[in-house]
């Protein structure tokens, strides 16, 4: 049986330095953050079946309240140890999504990353990656580099390149007993944005990333797959009716 748990690091704010800061929002007024901020919520998944473990992006690498770092603390709770994780998917490598990621807290995982993603990354560098964080990755032998405009791995796991919120973006199709899981990253962020025409003012193609979401919110409802949505920590999960 496939069971799939949200691993939710809460809310933040981010403002045009593009540095996210935790948002309380029981105590915090939406008001005193700088004009033209933006709220996200952060999201990572961990998917459990007969084979794997599989992590879908690593979170923002924060820290809870406790000095306790998110992505093991929250892993703990369903009774998962970092190292029985086996498998870490990358949709991109933003920092938001990448930010938990160290190849020594997962020891026995493979991580897949996107190639052209990786090279995008590097030659980018900060605000929107943390180039160091991602270097170790580099010369790690636990690192699969995905290529290519499509691929399945391990016979069950599907990517897509797709190219709206950022260059060098991918997708997750996971065959599962009860159909397609589909894991699109930040080129499907959040439930209500399937729901309505909306361009993203963050993407890199903001209205290539509006139709991927039309097409896939059509392709889903007809297959039932169950979407996960990583910047949506009301709606993890949903299947497009
Ligand atoms: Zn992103």
């Amino acid at each position: 049986m496939t069971q799939i748990f949200p691993l939710s690091e809460g809310t933040f704010t981010i403002g045009h330095d593009k540095i996210f800061r935790p948002f309380n929002q029981t105590n915090d007024e939406l008001n005193d953050r700088p004009t033209g901020s933006l709220l996200v919520e952060v999201q990572p998944f961990v998917i459990v079946n007969d084979k794997d473990i599989i992590l879908l992006d690593t979170g923002l690498g924060f820290n809870n309240p406790d000095g306790v770092a998110h992505l093991p603390d929250n892993l703990k709770k369903h009774n998962i140890h970092p190292e029985d994780v086996t498998k870490i998917l990358l949709s991109h490598l933003h920092k938001d999504h990448a930010g938990g990621i160290d190849i020594n807290l997962f020891p026995n995982a493979t991580f897949y990353i996107y190639q052209n993603e990786m090279d995008f990354a590097i030659q980018t560098g900060y605000p929107s990656y943390y180039v160091e964080e991602l270097l170790p990755l580099k010369t790690c032998n636990r690192v699969n580099w995905l290529n290519g405009e499509n691929g399945t791995i391990d016979g069950y796991i599907h990517y897509e390149h797709t190219n709206g919120h950022c260059p060098q973006h991918i997708v997750f199709k996971i065959e599962s007993e009860t159909g397609i899981i589909f894991y699109g990253g930040d080129e499907a962020p959040q439930y209500k944005q399937m729901k309505m025409k909306y361009v993203a003012k963050y993407d890199f193609d903001g209205k290539k990333a509006m139709q991927l979401r039309e097409e896939w919110a059509l392709e889903g409802a007809r297959e039932g797959w169950q979407f996960l949505f990583y910047h949506d920590v009301k709606t993890p999960i949903a299947k497009m009716l």
